[in-house]
């Protein structure tokens, strides 16, 4: 059984959704497809909320109704029959109702989460009708009885297998399983989703849950490119990663994955594919457990970190110290991505953002406290050894004219992580990709 993940732009026009639908059914065998939303209807659906959070009924009547005549013309675009276009149609209506309705009650974190859900509920709906209209036994598996999250807002993996597997069992004898990525409950029951992205996410915990032979997610662009393909020219796809170079340059902002996705893929053994539904013979990005070594593979950056440095002479030779620090990032749930530590002073950085005053007040019990803003991690991964020799010296040659406020080598043994200002990302990315590639 494979697990295959199409993203916003491979569903994002009735043309596209023709396409996938032939991709996933050529080979006659047995699939669960995960859709995202048509591209640009979860940020309708952002749009709307806003308003709405706003009380500002007339903005969200109106991308409503936009949204709607878009989609109301995608199904005559669609489908051939007026079966399938009726059905299809009674559907969405039911959505965009559903939607104005919103207008009308209290607007809160819990209505916005519904809002946020209806793009993936939308793109599945039409698709599955599309497959069915062309005769394949097809059948929608709703994600939100089949994913759900624990109390601390991560994936209830055990709920996850358990369900999932269930659902395929109860459902046997289909040739395509479709879902929706992206949304799921929390443990209330209510209904959540894993942040933006996260379709990806789905399909890496599904297919873990089934023990697929392989996740497959289509995209618009053909793999895992070595450095950011919008900010650099000249990127080209790496044609392998293993699971923990994947999963550093995940977290560490190539927006091609979800941050976390790699992670149930990794430990359920499980390898991933990253393919083009623009070009479905391109080779792409296989992602397993096979290490390449000697070799650096890509380069990736995330915005929107803080840098909080406490100094105090009172750690010199004191230990204790860094767990006390490091007690106060507990107590506040913030959890910290970037460490370097001296004999009198530690640099950390954050990007949950939520407590900070909060924590910045409790640290100054201890030392100085500087806070640096509007940071950006530059993450390098590859074949970063102690064995491997001379590759941290590159990496830092290439920052030769860039400020680093921090850099970290050595927590892992394939990464190294620079932190600089993001005013500073073009120019590094840039200099890294002429040095190392
Ligand atoms: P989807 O909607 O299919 O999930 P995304 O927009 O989330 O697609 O991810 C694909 C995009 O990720 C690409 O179009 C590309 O611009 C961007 N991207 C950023 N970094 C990388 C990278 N290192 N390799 C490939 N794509 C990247
Ligand atoms: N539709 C969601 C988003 O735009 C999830 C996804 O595409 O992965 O973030
Ligand atoms: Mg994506």
């Amino acid at each position: 059984m494979q697990v295959l993940k199409f993203g916003g732009t491979s569903v994002g026009t009735p043309q596209r959704m023709k396409e996938v639908s032939r991709l996933v059914t050529a080979d006659g065998k047995e699939k669960l497809v995960v859709l995202s939303a048509m591209s640009g209807t979860t940020n309708s659906l952002v749009e709307i909320s806003d308003y709405l959070y706003k009380n500002n009924i007339e903005g969200a009547v109106h991308v409503i109704a936009q949204l709607e005549q878009k989609y109301m013309a995608h199904v005559e675009e669609l489908y051939k029959s007026e079966k399938y276009k009726t059905e299809t149609r009674t559907f969405l209506k039911s959505v965009f109702d559903g939607l104005r309705a919103m207008a009308k009650v209290h607007f809160t974190s819990f209505e916005e989460k519904v809002v946020l859900a209806q793009g993936e509920l939308m793109s599945t709906n039409m698709v599955t009708n599309y497959l069915l209209e062309s005769g394949i036994k097809a059948i929608l598996l709703p994600a939100l009885e089949m994913v759900r999250t624990d109390k601390n807002a991560e994936p209830d993996t055990a709920f996850i297998r358990e369900k999932s597997r269930r659902m395929m069992e109860e459902n046997k004898g289909y040739q395509i399983y479709i879902t929706q990525g992206f949304i799921c409950r929390n443990a209330y029951g209510d209904i959540d989703n894993l942040l933006r992205g996260g379709s990806d996410y789905t399909a890496c915990l599904l297919g873990a849950a089934l023990e697929a032979d392989e996740i497959q997610i289509w995209t618009d662009i053909d793999g895992m490119h070595n450095n950011d393909p919008r900010i650099v020219e000249g990127t080209v796809p790496v044609r392998q990663l293993n699971f923990d170079e994947a999963a550093e340059l995940a977290y560490f902002g190539a927006k091609i994955l979800h941050p976390t996705c790699i992670q149930p893929a990794k430990f359920a053994g499980v390898p991933v594919r990253l393919l083009n539904t623009l070009d479905p013979t391109a080779p792409g990005t296989i992602i397993n457990n096979d290490f390449i070594p000697g070799k650096i593979k890509a380069v990736a950056a995330r915005d929107g970190n803080v840098c909080i440095q406490i100094t105090s002479s009172r750690m010199l030779l004191a230990y204790g110290f860094l767990r006390k620090v490091f007690e106060i990032f507990e107590q506040h749930k913030t959890s910290i991505d970037m460490i370097c530590t001296s004999e009198v002073g530690v640099s950390v950085t954050v990007d949950n953002l939520t407590h900070l005053d909060d924590i910045v007040g409790e640290l100054k019990k201890y030392g100085t406290v500087q806070v640096d803003r509007d940071m950006t991690i530059i993450c390098v991964v590859g074949d970063l050894r102690q064995e491997n020799k001379g590759f941290e010296t590159l990496a830092c040659e290439a920052l030769r004219e860039i400020p680093v406020r921090m850099i970290s080598y050595g927590g892992s043994n394939h990464n190294i992580s620079f932190l600089i200002h993001k005013d500073d990302k073009k120019a590094t990315l840039q200099a890294l990709s002429k040095v190392l590639f």
